[in-house]
């Protein structure tokens, strides 16, 4: 088979071919044509037994793989796995849990685990583009997730509402163009500085914003927005003045969680946050082939360790896209 795939059955049929996977992601990684990561060499010597090259000049990691400078660096599990494990992820409209994943790779569930959160730093595509203006309406809304504390082992819960502040709820918010991409992020609180600052950084002003009765969105008329709310205790759609778009992606976002994540660490939200913004913002799309085709295109230059992901090293949140 030649052409791309367009399904699940043709991707692993595809992908089961190890030159396959070498073309696909060679085609990404050196659009240009292969050169040596470390020096920059283009005379670069393909060893196809090992499916790798050699550079010829004598410096450490002369001889490297398409992985290299990847979210697959360093990753002993071969791109067949990964390619179809990605195709999950960007495909499966309430995410896929690092059991399943394991059981349809036949790999190990903490194999699966962090191979999924490194696919997350592949969807996490941040965007200064703003939502919003000629005419577009934007929705912003705010939603608590969380509350599994009781579940927990009490060493663990302690710890985890420590990390959350006061309460085991976390603050996400959103903020959604009608019909267009949505925004979202982790925030400390849902007071005014935190959910304005991420309005004027990611609205267009002059912009129409609808949003619910909470004071903390009170002054945006005065900062240049066309400001309405719809009061919740009273009614939840007024014509056009409803944040229904975004209630809509929360309760995507809250069923990945509860259904297919069942308990994630307030630490890791933001990377289930940045897989669901992804799928979402790519729902047009015409086939799972081409939202596949978008996280592979965004594999590289980007890693994430261990030590990353399990929190030994601090790593930053901000609004995606
Ligand atoms: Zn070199």
């Amino acid at each position: 088979m030649s052409a791309k795939p367009k399904t699940l059955q043709q991707a692993i049929v595809y992908f089961a071919d190890a030159d396959n996977c070498l073309k696909f992601m060679v085609e990404r990684r050196w659009p240009n044509g292969v050169t040596c990561p470390t020096c920059g060499r283009a005379d670069v010597r393909f060893i196809s037994t090992r499916r790798m090259w050699e550079c010829k000049e004598k410096h450490a990691r002369k001889q490297f793989s398409v992985k290299i400078g990847t979210i697959f660096e360093d990753s002993a599990l071969p791109l067949d796995k990964w390619l179809v494990a990605m195709w999950m992820v960007a495909n499966c409209k309430n995410g896929v849990s690092s059991y399943e994943v394991a059981r349809a790779l036949g790999i190990t569930q903490k194999s699966a685990w962090f191979m999924l959160h490194r696919i997350r730093l592949a969807m996490q595509t941040r965007s200064s583009v703003q939502l919003g203006g000629d005419g577009k309406p934007v929705e912003v809304d705010e939603t608590f997730v969380g509350g599994a504390a009781r579940f927990m082992h009490a060493d663990k819960r302690k710890r985890r509402i420590t990390e959350t502040g006061t309460k085991d709820k976390t603050a996400v918010m959103g903020i959604l163009e009608r019909g267009g991409e949505v925004r979202a992020a982790v925030v400390g609180n849902r007071k005014k500085h935190a959910l304005q600052s991420n309005i004027r950084a990611h609205v267009k002003a002059g912009s129409a914003i609808y949003s619910d009765a909470l004071m903390s969105y009170q002054g945006l008329k005065q900062q240049g927005f066309e400001h309405q709310v719809i009061d919740h205790a009273e009614k939840y759609v007024d014509g056009q003045v409803h944040t229904n778009g975004l209630e809509n992606f929360w309760s995507l976002f809250k069923r990945q969680l509860k259904g297919t994540y069942i308990s994630v660490e307030p630490f890791h939200l933001f990377r289930y946050l940045d897989e669901q913004v992804f799928r979402y913002n790519l729902r047009e799309l015409a086939h799972d082939g081409l939202r596949f085709e978008h996280v592979a295109s965004h594999v590289i230059g980007k890693r994430l360790t261990y030590a990353e992901v399990t929190g030994k090293v601090g790593t930053t949140d901000s609004m995606s896209n």
